[in-house]
């Protein structure tokens, strides 16, 4: 059973690219709601939002330690910002689960530009994904042990917009509003691959 974080965001887009490769999933809206999961989807949607709900119904925390404890994780565009411990042009009282040691700005490909969609190379897929960015974040510095799987170029410097890290996947497009359910494949493969404890 894999958990989609259900505060707000496009979470009946993830519930149904997992559905669509077979994968039973939960929607968590209380702490209760994480016991028994395999993994935890975090949605596109509004970062400010989804801390300030994730706060006053008591989930900052125990997400917090499920995800450093082991709990395999997906994040797309503002579920990345939730998993980025450091955050640039977030709210003063914007909060993250953290996990994933990156430094992210928010809204980051400005206004020319607040959607877009361009094809993303991503380490591990054969072909070009269809990365879907809405007002997305980019990712400006990894620490060490975060693996950058795809990068866009922008005004000459390259971007990250999808990394790994040990049990955290992260992109910061949207695959849940695609057809193309590679990314999702690729999270499932994660948590295999984390062995008995996933
Ligand atoms: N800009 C949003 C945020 O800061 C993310 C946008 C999205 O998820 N499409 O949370």
């Amino acid at each position: 059973m894999i958990g989609v974080l259900g505060l707000q965001g496009a979470v009946a887009e993830h519930r149904r690219a997992l559905a669509d490769l077979g994968v039973a999933t939960a929607v968590v809206r209380r702490p209760e709601e994480l016991t028994g999961l395999r993994g935890l989807v975090i949605p596109g949607g509004e970062s400010t939002t989804m801390s300030k709900l994730a706060i006053d119904l008591g989930l900052m925390e125990p997400i917090r330690a499920a995800i450093a404890g082991g709990l395999p994780a997906l994040g797309t565009c503002a579920g990345l910002i939730m998993l980025a411990d450091t955050v640039l042009d977030g709210r003063a009282d914007q909060e993250q689960f953290g996990g994933l040691d990156i430094v992210t700005r928010r809204n980051a490909f400005g206004r020319q530009v607040d959607s877009f969609e361009a094809p993303v190379e991503v380490h591990g897929l054969s072909r070009p994904f269809p990365g879907v960015f809405i007002r997305a974040p980019w990712v400006e510095s990894t620490g060490p042990g975060v693996e950058t799987l795809a990068t866009i170029s922008r005004q000459g410097v390259d971007r990250a917009v999808a990394l790994r890290s040990g049990a955290v996947l992260a992109t910061a497009f949207h695959p849940e509003l695609t057809g193309d359910r590679r990314i999702h494949e690729l999270f499932l493969q994660t948590c295999a691959g984390q062995g008995s404890d996933c």
